[in-house]
């Protein structure tokens, strides 16, 4: 299947003016369609640094990005954050929601920008929020979900503009666990129902469970990339998230380490 990422060698050197910090030192890596990706590594390792640049959000130094077939390495911000707002969705820890906006709202955000009309945006929002079982809150303030409804509006958010690679950085961060595993099964429910590509940075060995490739950075490189052995059992009988999704039914697919 197709490569949604390649990364080719890819240096990433921080010029603060007085040191170089060399933050990925030749990172190499393919993510193909369909795949759910872990990264793990302790802090200083790189991956936010390496979400950055797959993101879109920042250019290697040196090496060479395709995203989607595209070489986006050396665009510029506009070109990239066209990208961004066309092909990526984004799960961050802080949810970020606008909190003066319903969730309903919130969700339609990413097709305002999109330049689709405001009866599509309040349609496929509404499916979107039925995807992750928040029907009954389209209308509700951030302030009046809880924070694993607060973080399941944000994945509708992320994912309302059909993103070709949904990304998230310690997506569970700010959650209990219980709510974390909620929103877990969610993204596991996404990739094999739905075929959605996902790559999560994560330091909790317990939620990079969740994935089946698990690849770990260590000072700038990646220090492994293995299938998960571990791969989770499967979605648990959590009674707030049993939305059904009507994917397109793509299987995920696993990769062996390369
Ligand atoms: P992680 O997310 O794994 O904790 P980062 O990618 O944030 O790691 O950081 C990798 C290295 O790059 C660290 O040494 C960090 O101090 C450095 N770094 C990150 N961002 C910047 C920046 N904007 N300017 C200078 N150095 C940075
Ligand atoms: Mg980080």
């Amino acid at each position: 299947m197709a490569n949604v990422i390649a990364l080719e060698n890819v240096e990433k050197i921080y010029d603060t003016g007085e040191v170089k910090v060399p933050a990925l030192r030749g990172v190499s890596l393919q993510v193909a369609s369909g795949e759910f990706v872990a990264i793990m590594g302790a802090s200083g390792s790189g991956k936010s640094t390496l979400m950055n640049i797959i993101g879109c959000l920042d250019r290697p130094t040196k090496g060479k990005y395709l995203f989607d077939g595209q070489d986006v390495s050396r665009l510029s911000r506009t070109e990239l954050a066209h990208i961004r707002n066309r092909k990526l969705g984004f799960i961050f820890q802080g949810f970020n929601l606008l909190k003066r906006h319903s969730a309903v709202e919130n969700v339609e955000m990413p097709l305002l920008y999109a330049g689709v009309s405001a009866r599509q945006r309040r349609k496929r929002a509404l499916e979107m929020l039925s995807l992750v079982g928040l029907s009954q809150r389209a209308g509700h303030l951030p302030n009046q979900l809880s924070g694993g409804q607060q973080q399941r509006a944000a994945i509708a958010r992320a994912l309302v503009n059909q993103p070709q690679l949904l990304l998230a950085d310690e997506p569970t961060g700010n959650l209990d666990s219980h709510t974390g595993a909620e929103i877990l099964d969610q993204f596991q429910r996404l990739n094999r129902e739905s075929g959605q590509t996902i790559v999560m940075v994560t330091h909790d060995p317990a939620i990079a469970a969740y994935a089946a490739r698990l690849i770990a950075m260590r000072d700038g490189l990646i220090a492994s990339d293995a299938v998960n052995p571990s791969q989770h059992a499967g979605p648990a009988s959590h009674g707030a998230a049993t939305a059904t999704l009507a994917g397109s039914g793509v299987a995920g697919t696993m990769r062996t380490a390369s």
